[in-house]
């Protein structure tokens, strides 16, 4: 038994030092990434209940890694927001999307919202308003074809965060908080900065309708939206049960498998051409 103990010691440590090893390589790759051209936009359609169309889609990035192959966002988004590495991804992602956006519409898409994430560290660095505006005029693209995500916690940060936005905001680019409800210190956030949406977290949706704390919960957050004149977005539905209880609940827009995974720019165009909703 003793020497059973043993063995499993080592296999936990030898698990552990092939995901610090990853973490590492992933580290040093990161950097290369971007020059190496690893990096992709996969985008998902955002669906406006009241009109049943298409309003928008989200980017979301990929890494195609010559070696370790497709790793998810998930894994290396919280490496990269450790140093200035998200700096140098995010203002790919947002050119990326906005070159992206301007193929569809020069291909006669109809005029699409582009909602980008973004990470507070991206925020800090005093050039971002600048950044956001460069690439708008370079696209030729309406400030109010862009959104920003920016998580509930990335808010928490600090002032010169919040005047940063500001300044974006009234350029006439629009403001999303993302995963509402899982960081905190949201409703005084919501007072501080005027938001045009908020995106409630995928965690809240996937247990509806069955779950009455859910529902009581999501009731809340779009009673609050109402009172501030806000949109609601719900991410992560999947079936016809959880849409027909957002509906009931009043939620204006959509964001989910049931609709269409995130997809490549072209597929996508594709989607939206085929689908009358
Ligand atoms: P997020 O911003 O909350 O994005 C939504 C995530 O939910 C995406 O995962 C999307 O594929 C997934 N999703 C959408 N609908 C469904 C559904 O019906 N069911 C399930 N199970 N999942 C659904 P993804 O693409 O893996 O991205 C994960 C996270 O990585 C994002 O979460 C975001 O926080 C981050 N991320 C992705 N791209 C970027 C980026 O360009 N910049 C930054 N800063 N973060 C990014
Ligand atoms: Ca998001
Ligand atoms: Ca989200
Ligand atoms: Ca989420």
């Amino acid at each position: 038994a003793k020497r059973q103990g043993k063995n499993r010691y080592c296999i936990y440590d030898f698990a552990l030092a092939m995901e610090f090893n990853e973490r590492l390589r992933i580290e040093r790759s990161l950097k290369q990434a971007i020059r190496n051209d690893e990096l992709a936009l996969e985008f998902q359609p955002l669906i406006d209940l009241q009109t049943s169309r298409v309003y928008g889609v989200e980017a979301l990035c990929r890494w195609y890694h010559n070696e370790l192959g497709m790793i998810p966002p998930d894994r290396f988004i919280p490496i990269a927001e450790q140093s200035d590495v998200i700096v140098d991804i995010g203002s790919w992602v947002l050119r990326e999307s906005c070159r992206v956006l301007r193929g569809w519409m020069d291909s006669g898409l109809p005029e699409l919202k582009v909602s980008v994430n973004v990470s507070a560290r991206q925020l800090t660095d005093s050039r971002f308003a600048a950044l956001v505006s460069r690439v708008l005029t370079e696209f030729n693209i309406a400030p109010e074809q862009l959104e920003l995500e920016i998580t509930e916690t990335a808010l928490q940060a600090n002032e010169q965060i919040l005047r940063q936005l500001e300044h974006i905001h009234k350029s006439g680019v629009g403001l999303a908080i993302d995963d509402f409800g899982t960081g905190y210190s949201s409703l005084s956030r919501l007072k501080e900065l005027t938001f045009d949406r908020v995106k409630i977290d995928r965690s809240f949706v996937r247990d509806l309708p069955h779950s009455s704390n859910d529902i009581e919960i999501c009731r809340a957050v779009m009673a609050l939206c109402q009172v501030l004149s806000l949109q609601v977005t719900a991410e992560g539905v999947e079936n016809h049960e959880q849409l027909d209880m957002l509906r009931e609940l009043g939620c204006h827009c959509i964001q989910g498998y049931l609709f269409s995974r995130p997809l490549r720019p072209e597929l996508l165009a594709d989607w939206i051409r085929q689908t009358d909703i």
